[in-house]
């Protein structure tokens, strides 16, 4: 049996529909699912009917963007109630923050003579939540890059010409929501922010100092030493674990479910009885 409890839909920057991606999850046998759209939770009523159709659980969940020193820290929510209050509110703030920071990456690349890049990024983008990731997409389509990470090394990332501060909410504030909401707080990708293991045993102290609940530890991309080294600093600060591909379109490496078997030690799924 697979879990993944990361991955995203045209509701954010992924390019399957919720629906599809449901379909997916069930040809790569994902039997436990959590579809976690960046700041939304526009996608989950279409994927729940589909899920249901393909016998697949489904755990409703948003990955949330935080401000931690100058690092964009991501917490993943999952299990709550879509209809509280305190996650809505949060999540509308969010939506605020993206829309201004697309307006601001718009500008800045105009100032290195792409044009229109705001406009394009928000039709490539449709109804969902519009992200950097969608500038990335348009600027490999212009050839300005050969893909989408390129696009963060050259142009978007920090430190790069179009790369925009946001003020996002804080670690304290995205767990609070979430728990309020009923659901369980989960660190994203903990490996993913180029951190020194010194700022990474930092951020984890935060995190849970912030009532943190769980971190991933079992991606579709590491090495047996990094899953190791994850799991490790799970024990350490006694967090749950989780699961999560962060699959955002088809390709060659990152798959739903990929890698994610269901592992012995005991992972969020277990704790809330998902299985
Ligand atoms: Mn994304
Ligand atoms: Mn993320
Ligand atoms: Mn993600």
């Amino acid at each position: 049996m697979k879990i993944d409890l990361h991955c995203h839909t045209r509701a954010s920057d992924g390019t399957l529909t919720p629906t599809e991606l449901v379909q997916r999850a069930a040809l790569q046998q994902v039997a436990i699912l959590a579809i976690t759209d960046h700041d939304t939770t526009d996608g989950l009523a279409e994927a729940r009917s589909e899920a249901d159709r393909q016998g697949i659980q489904l755990v409703n969940g948003v990955e949330i963007s935080t401000r931690w020193h100058s690092f964009e820290i991501h917490v993943v929510g999952l299990g709550f109630d879509p209809e509280s209050d305190a996650l809505s509110t949060l999540l509308a703030q969010q939506q605020a923050s993206r829309e201004a920071r697309a307006r601001a990456i718009g500008d800045k690349l105009a100032k290195r003579g792409i044009e229109d890049a705001y406009a394009r990024a928000k039709a490539l983008c449709g109804t969902g939540t519009l992200g950097r990731g969608h500038f990335a997409r348009l600027l490999v389509e212009q050839g300005l890059v050969r893909h989408t990470q390129a696009a963060f090394d050259k142009y978007l990332g920090k430190g790069q010409s179009a790369y925009v501060a946001t003020p996002w909410c804080t670690i304290a504030e995205a767990v609070a929501a979430i728990h309020r909401a009923g659901g369980v707080s989960v660190l994203a990708h903990p490996g993913k922010y180029s951190l020194s293991n010194k700022w990474l045993r930092k951020l984890l102290g935060s995190f849970v100092e912030a009532d943190g609940m769980a971190m991933e530890a079992l991606g579709c991309q590491q090495s047996p030493d990094q899953r190791r080294f994850l799991l490790s600093l799970a024990e350490e600060h006694q967090l749950l674990i989780s699961a999560g591909s962060d699959f955002h379109q088809p390709g060659r490496w990152i798959e739903l479910g990929r890698g994610l078997q269901r592992p012995e030690q005991t992972g969020v799924w277990h704790h809330f009885g998902w299985t």
